[in-house]
């Protein structure tokens, strides 16, 4: 086994010497318990308990029968991890996923708010024409290209289903401006619910909504998400740029908890709302929702803008891996380390019909439905199965570290934090572990002009700071 000594990756000329492929492959020692090598270290991911043991190089060695310690050998089989038999290297069965989940982004651009760090650049008509760019003249913010009829997205709707997939979210811009041939939001999703679709979202401002729809959404059996910024309305208000849209959104949610629509409320951490966290969260508890922690601002399109970021102190707080924090269940081991953790068997289609990976995943184009003449050939023949099945063997440090296969995975945010390059390999920015020296807290990893990682060690003092208050920081999870 190749010896690391690489003891200087602070420093930005550092070469990063990557596991060979046999080194990656997790060595099963019983059944259904594997050990992952890193670079430094190993864990033992027992997906019988969910349990993820992190070792060091001595007991790496000792289980993968290089060296010999009876009494550690003893203390393992004492603890369930072990039978007493040779370990053998696994395998790794390559998943071929399925479609699963559809994003069906039926107004890209369109919406009644102008959020400050909107992914789809979104915003209503009339500001994009006071910004003078209602032509089409900027592709990037109004695509001259015909949206989707309301036929279209029904023949869609049904072949996403046809193509077994049973879940499936309505988004936007804002999917209750949508509207064609006098059919809305809640109508395609009233088509959804009849074709057969099993879990049904509306992610939406909740600034729209009436009597008559949450009526319709509660009897359809609808689910919703709902963005909710700050409890403070003029911080709110600040970002989406809609005067009162926080009295709008929080008496929909009030509405919405009474009728009893299963609803999640979501927040976004940026610099303008970051001194109300506490507080929103304590505000989103008194309205009757489960509070979590918020999606700390991803940089993709109108949010991949230094300004709007929180501060540094936030963004460790709540954005930041910290320590360990994981979990091996069976189906997390399964699919982590054979296809990727959030992206394997989701698309979005846009209101032009361009297959994204996902929502934020915007330059990432697999195809097109119009072009295409139909789902189904777009899925065969354009390369979103090659992103459904990036794992983070292939993403850069991510594939030296033994908790490869147990940790979640964003690659747009991943892309955005290092100047929109390399979204399959660029490391994950929201990280402080180094798995060349087996710790955490020192920095996070970042690419170099040349595309080399880095651990950057700016952010230390900030994470000690935090850490020495016994937080293991943030999981990232999918949307
Ligand atoms: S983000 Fe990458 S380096 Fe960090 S713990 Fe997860 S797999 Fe390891
Ligand atoms: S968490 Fe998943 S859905 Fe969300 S931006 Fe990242 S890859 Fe896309």
């Amino acid at each position: 086994m190749t010896e690391r000594t690489n003891h200087t990756l602070a420093v930005k000329t550092t070469k990063v010497e990557i596991l060979s492929s046999e080194e990656r492959l997790p060595i099963k020692v019983k059944e259904d318990v594997f050990l992952v090598r890193g670079a430094k270290r190993g864990a033992i991911c027992d997906t019988n308990a969910g349990n993820v043991y992190s070792i060091n190089e001595f007991a790496v060695k000792v289980i993968a029968g290089q060296q010999d310690d009876p009494e550690y050998q003893a203390q393992l089989q004492q603890m369930g991890l072990t039978n007493g038999e040779r370990p053998v290297p696994q395998e790794v069965k390559r998943a071929e996923p399925k479609l699963n989940f559809v994003w069906f982004e039926i107004i890209s651009d369109d919406c009644n708010e102008s959020c400050a760090h909107c992914y789809a650049e979104s915003m209503p008509p009339s500001h994009r024409k006071a910004l003078g760019i209602e032509n089409g003249d900027n592709p990037q913010i109004l695509d001259p290209r015909p949206k989707l009829k309301v036929e279209e997205w029904q023949r869609l709707i049904r072949e996403a289903f046809d193509l077994g997939c049973r879940q499936c979210q309505f988004i936007g811009g804002e999917p209750f401006v949508y509207h064609d041939g006098g059919k809305r939001v809640i109508d395609l999703a009233a088509y959804a619910k009849e074709v057969g679709f099993e879990f049904i979202e509306i992610f939406t401002n909740a600034t729209l909504l009436n009597t008559g729809t949450i009526q319709r959404i509660k009897e359809l059996g609808v689910h919703m998400a709902v963005s909710l910024y700050s409890s403070v309305p003029d911080v709110h208000n600040s970002i989406t740029h809609l005067p009162r849209s926080h009295q709008m959104t929080t008496n929909n949610l009030k509405r919405l908890k009474e009728a009893e629509v299963p609803t999640r409320v979501e927040s976004v951490l940026m610099h303008a709302n970051q001194h109300t966290v506490a507080q929103t969260m304590i505000f989103i508890d008194e309205l009757g929702f489960e509070p979590h922690n918020p999606d700390v601002l991803r940089p993709k399109g109108r949010g991949d803008n230094p300004e709007i970021q929180p501060d540094d102190e936030y963004l460790v707080r709540y954005g930041l891996m910290l320590g360990p924090n994981f979990s091996a269940p069976k189906r997390v081991f399964e699919r982590y380390s054979s296809s990727h953790s959030c992206l394997a068997g989701k698309i979005t289609i846009t209101d032009r019909g361009d297959i994204l990976p996902c929502i934020f995943s915007r330059d990432q184009v697999t195809g097109n439905v119009v072009k295409a003449g139909s789902l189904k050939a777009v899925l065969e023949k354009d390369p979103i199965n090659d992103i459904w099945t990036t794992t983070k063997d292939d993403v850069l440090v991510c594939q030296d570290c033994e908790y490869r296969y147990v940790c979640f995975d964003c690659r747009p945010l991943s892309q955005g934090a290092n100047g929109g390059r390399e979204y399959q390999r660029a490391p994950y920015p929201r990280c402080t572990y180094n798995p060349y020296e087996g710790e955490w807290g020192g920095g996070t990893w970042k690419l170099d002009e040349n595309g080399n990682p880095y651990y950057d060690e700016t952010l230390k003092p900030i994470i000690e700071k935090v850490r020495s208050d016994g937080n293991l920081g943030a999981q990232t999870k999918g949307h």
